[in-house]
């Protein structure tokens, strides 16, 4: 997606060598035109898949994720970073790495939400590690729902997510993939 890279490479701030921000356009201040844009593109490639649901994590899936599922005209569905006192018997609940913080959440979705007849497609700002992706899978799969394919904006190839998911059976299609953030530079897979 010519848009995204461009955004990606014009707007994109290094932060260190694995470790891109966004905030311009997709993390803080978001671009509606280019969320736009990603619904269009990601509903041509999965539009006989027979999705039922879009599915997320918050906080910053959701921007892209709704416009995915208002050209599929479906729900967005996004994973809650749940408190304790939050938790009951009728979610689905996983633990989930943060890569950019560090730290673990326990994430849920309340099981009114997710079933056996729904076919899920993921949608996630960035893959990294791809634990963010494999734990919604999780979700997915208690449910006895089935992951089509998971949608990611920002692909860091570098980096092992998409291999991981593959390994697990999950198709991944990237909008954008940054081969390398070495030198306090973007330079993207085709750039090297
Ligand atoms: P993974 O779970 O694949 O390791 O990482 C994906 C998650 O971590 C995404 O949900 C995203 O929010 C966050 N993330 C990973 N890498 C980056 C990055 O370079 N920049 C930003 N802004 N978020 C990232």
């Amino acid at each position: 997606m010519d848009l995204l890279k461009q955004k990606v490479k014009e707007d994109g701030v290094v932060i260190d060598e694995r470790i891109l921000k966004v905030d311009g356009f997709l993390n803080h201040q978001i671009d509606a035109e280019l969320m736009w844009e990603v619904g269009e593109t990601f509903y041509d490639q999965f539009k006989d898949e027979g999705i039922t649901k879009i599915l997320t994590i918050e906080a910053s899936g959701i921007a892209p994720a709704i416009m995915v599922a208002k050209r599929f005209g479906v729900p967005c569905l996004f994973a809650k970073k749940a408190k304790p006192n939050t938790l009951n018997q009728d979610a689905y609940t996983t633990d989930i790495h943060s890569f950019t913080k560090n730290k673990t959440s326990h994430v849920m979705i309340s099981k009114e939400f997710l079933d056996e007849n729904d076919r899920i497609l993921i949608i996630d700002d960035f893959l990294a590690n791809g634990d963010a992706s494999l734990g919604l899978n999780n979700l997915v799969e208690q449910a006895k729902a089935q992951t089509v394919g998971i949608g990611i904006l920002v692909e860091k190839s570098f980096q092992p997510g998409r291999q991981k998911l593959n390994e697990a059976g999950l198709k991944v299609s990237s909008l954008c993939e940054v081969a390398s953030l070495a030198g306090n530079k973007v330079t993207l897979v085709g750039e090297e």
